[in-house]
């Protein structure tokens, strides 16, 4: 029996890839050792989140950084930290924001559930641009100008959803806001790889740029970094870790903080205080964020075509359409779509998606293209025999055995 079996709790075959509803990316045997031997002893957070500081600096090309609890958390406390910098005052009254700037200007066409934790710190989003491609009402994105002209006396910053297919693009937006003296803050949540991502995101001039830690970097599922100015990864440092040292002896790390800039003594417990992480996810983290800069998980991705092919090829003769989408860029995923013949098979494609995950075992294939009758087989979490299995289940659930 195994510690799922022992809560009565079936483990599944995720094929969906790194979502956090399926519990991330599985990490590697060197970052899973790390964690076991950071859990062993004890040491000062502030230190390590002050050496972290360091590592993803060098990893990133930025000034400063912080290990934080999902990109999200980085969202909240990158917010956090442009509309209060250093004031004690303002990190003591946040979520409550009425008396200072607290508006993040952002392109509608990138809202998403995900800008709930910029607003969970207070902040107001105030939108520009319009969708109109969607209803079909017009061809133009958003342009950057609308940005600039949206800025007022309330305006704490930007906030920016970074996609390979973003409109504008992020340099412009940062030379509008920068013209102001105004933050840009970045979701680039999933946007790795390309691990250039890393170093490239960062160098557009923003000020803040948020990665998940626990998707591709293959790190601790509940980790994530905030990465820029060591000015405002500071203040969001202070708003992250436990304030409960006795002031006369709290001794923040040079890498993040000048204590000088508090006036008189450190602030209290933060909006962050929420999103603690632990010592041995900070190691994980950083452990996987090495992996993952050096290239280490390249070979296993060259292996993941021949499977999904394998995968595709199983499944002839059952009622559906297969296609490999491939960058070949040698580090993004291939990705599997099976398209099912509806009328053939009699079924639809969440008909089907539904029994694969209520079937023995559990399956879990990506729902994102359900509508046009597609499961998507993202092939991460697979091996050999998790393919076959998948294979399999698709062949009974479709009556093609
Ligand atoms: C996954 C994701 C997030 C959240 O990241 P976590 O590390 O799970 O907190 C935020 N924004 C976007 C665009 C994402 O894809």
């Amino acid at each position: 029996m195994g510690v799922y079996e022992d809560l009565g709790v079936t483990p599944i075959i995720n094929a969906s890839g790194s979502v956090t509803r399926l519990g991330g990316a599985p990490m590697p045997r060197a970052v899973l050792d790390a964690m076991t031997e950071a859990a062993a002893s004890a040491v000062p957070i502030e230190r390590l989140q002050g050496r972290a500081s360091v590592e993803i600096a060098n990893a990133t090309g930025v000034e400063a950084g912080l290990v934080t609890a999902g990109a999200a958390s980085a969202l909240t406390l990158g917010a956090a930290a442009i509309m209060t910098g250093w004031d004690r005052g303002r990190m003591e009254s946040l979520p409550q924001t009425d008396k200072f700037p607290n508006e993040f200007v952002v392109a509608r066409e990138q809202r998403s559930g995900y800008d709930h934790a910029v607003r969970a710190a207070g902040a107001r989003l105030v939108e520009v641009g319009f969708n109109e491609i969607v209803p079909g009402a017009g061809v133009r994105r958003t342009e950057s100008w609308e940005y600039e002209a949206a800025f007022g006396p309330n305006t704490a910053g930007v906030l920016y959803v970074y996609t390979p297919d973003s409109a504008p693009p992020l340099v412009e937006v940062v030379a509008r806001a920068h013209k102001h003296g105004l933050p840009v803050l970045v979701d680039a949540a999933a946007e790795l790889p390309p691990r250039s991502n890393l170093v490239d995101i960062p160098a557009t001039g923003a000020d803040l740029v948020a990665f998940s830690g626990g998707k591709s970097i293959r790190g601790p599922q509940s980790t994530g970094i905030l990465a820029g100015r060591r000015e405002l990864v500071g203040p969001a440092f202070a708003q992250l870790v436990d304030m409960d040292d006795h002031p006369s002896l709290w001794d923040p790390p040079a890498e993040l903080i000048d204590f000088e800039r508090f006036d008189g003594g450190p602030p209290r417990h933060g909006v962050g205080r929420a999103h603690k992480v632990s010592k041995e996810e900070i190691v994980g983290l950083l452990t996987a964020l090495k992996l993952f800069a050096a290239g280490a998980y390249d070979e296993e991705v060259a292996g993941y075509l021949p499977r999904l092919e394998r995968l595709a090829a199983a499944l002839d003769g059952a009622p559906v359409n297969c296609t490999i989408h491939d960058s070949g860029d040698g580090e993004s995923f291939p990705i599997l779509d099976i398209t099912v013949d509806e009328s053939q098979a009699g079924r639809n494609a969440f008909d089907v998606c539904r029994s694969l995950r209520n079937g023995t075992p559990p399956v879990y294939v990506g729902h994102g293209k359900l509508a046009q009758g597609t499961l998507v087989v993202n092939p991460l979490h697979l091996d050999d025999a998790t393919a076959d299995t998948l294979a399999r289940r698709v062949r009974e659930e479709l009556g093609a055995d």
